[in-house]
Formats: C-alpha cells, structure tokens, sequence
C-alpha cells in the first residue's frame, strides 16, 4: 500500500475496504468489490443461449447454441455465468475457493443476484440447490463455496435453499479426462442425502448454483440426476463463472 493511500485512510476511515484488492473505495455497484476490480472482470454478455459459457473466438450467432451444445443438448433447460474464468476475475475466485476466505461469497452473491434477475426471476424457482462437494475436499477446505454462494442468494430472491445432495464419489479432476471419461467419473456420483424425501423435486423448477462450469460435464449430471431420477420439472444453471468453449 502506497503512502498516500495510508494518509487517505486516516483521513477517511470510513469508507469500505475492497474484499479483492485490499483498497479503500468510495462506491462500487458491488458491496466489498471496487470499481476498479470489477472494470477488470469479464461479465459474460454475449453467451450461448444454452450453456451460458462464452465462445472463443466470437463466432456465436445469436441465438444459436455453441457447437458443443449442437452436438450434445445438456439435460438442464438453459446455464448462465455472469463473468469468464480468466484473468484477474480467475484470481479472485481462486482466492474464494482455496484462499479460505468465505467473505468473497457475499460480493459473488451480489453478482449472481443480477444474474438471477436478468434471467431467471421468471421461471418460477421452487428451490436452489448447490453442487455437493466431496466430504473430504470439504474437511480440506472448511466449506463448500457453492452451498455458500447459494445460502446468500437464497436470502437476497428469498427462495428457499434446500443442500439435499450428497456426492458419493470423490471424482479425479474433469478436466484431465475426455467427454465420455468425464461421463463414467460422474455416473452415479450423485445421491440424495438420508432422510431427504424424493417427493420434494417432483413437478418442481430447480436452480442449480456453483461457483464454476469448467467442462459443464457436473452440471449436466446434476441436472440428470434431479430431473431423470427425482422427477423435477425444469432445471436451470447459475455460477459465478465459467470457462469458455473455445473453437479449434
Ligand atoms: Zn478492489
Ligand atoms: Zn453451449
């Protein structure tokens, strides 16, 4: 921290302190996040209207799915991300993921609040649900970050939060493995927790919410899963951030 910076601290001491950057701000649309942290994040605008993830480079017509959407329609109705898993955005989130700190959930919360709002206030959600994560990374971590990040935006859209699933399996890094591995690896990977009545998904519109899509192979299991086995009505996708489809 600059000298200046020091001195403008004592004179203002009220204002907030930037969550990323560790700087005071004087007004951000974000809660904990500054202006010039979010000018260096890249919110995802032009997206496919099924996976939400950006494609790179953009050749996207609109309207039209990105060619691995083509290809394979994921089960879920429609995803969305509100920034690219890149750059400084990757950074801060990697600080929320293995940085232990828990009090990024509520800037990311903010951001996923606008998302919500933009896309998904209309459908009518029942409930949100996060991805589980694995008993051990959580032992490892201390929390799961998408049970966080759902929590806090539960109380924001005041829609219930229900953390129902359990993940048996403690699946290798998806990303290492192609399409159809990614499958098996995540076959079966997801059960309902003890006493948790199936009935609560039957004819419901879930919301699945996650920090990121990276393969967006978790996701469509999830969604499977919730609507093939547990008899949901429609499944929709919000994470903070996701990786783009990148075209060869
Ligand atoms: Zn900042
Ligand atoms: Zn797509």
């Amino acid at each position: 921290m600059k000298v200046l910076d020091i001195l403008k601290d004592l004179v203002y001491p009220e204002k907030p302190v930037c969550l990323a950057c560790g700087r005071r701000y004087d007004h951000s649309e974000i809660e904990g996040v500054c202006d010039r942290c979010l000018a260096r994040f890249s919110f995802i605008t032009d997206a496919c209207p099924v996976c939400g993830r950006e494609v790179v480079p953009a050749t996207l017509i609109e309207g039209q799915p990105c060619p691995e959407c083509k290809e394979e329609r994921p089960p879920y109705n429609y995803a969305r991300s509100v920034f690219t898993y890149s750059g400084y955005a990757r950074e801060v989130l990697l600080e929320y993921k293995y940085g232990h700190r828990p009090d990024l959930a509520e800037p990311f919360s903010q951001m996923l609040f606008l998302y919500y709002d933009e896309y998904f206030k209309d459908r009518d959600i029942d409930f949100l649900i996060p991805v589980p994560m694995h008993g051990d990374r959580k032992t490892y971590r201390g929390y799961n970050q998408a049970a966080r990040l759902a929590k806090e935006l539960s109380k924001k859209i005041k829609v219930e939060y229900k953390d129902v699933l359990f993940r048996v399996k403690n699946s290798l890094p998806l990303y290492t493995l192609t399409k159809k591995a990614r499958k098996l690896e995540l076959e079966g990977a997801f059960e309902l927790k003890d006493k948790i009545d199936p009935a609560i998904f039957e004819d419901k519109n879930i919301l699945i919410i996650d920090d990121i899509i990276t393969t967006g192979t978790t996701s469509s299991e999830i969604s499977h899963f919730v609507l093939k086995e547990m008899g949901a009505k429609n499944v929709y996708v919000l994470t903070a951030a996701s990786v783009p489809v990148k075209l060869d």
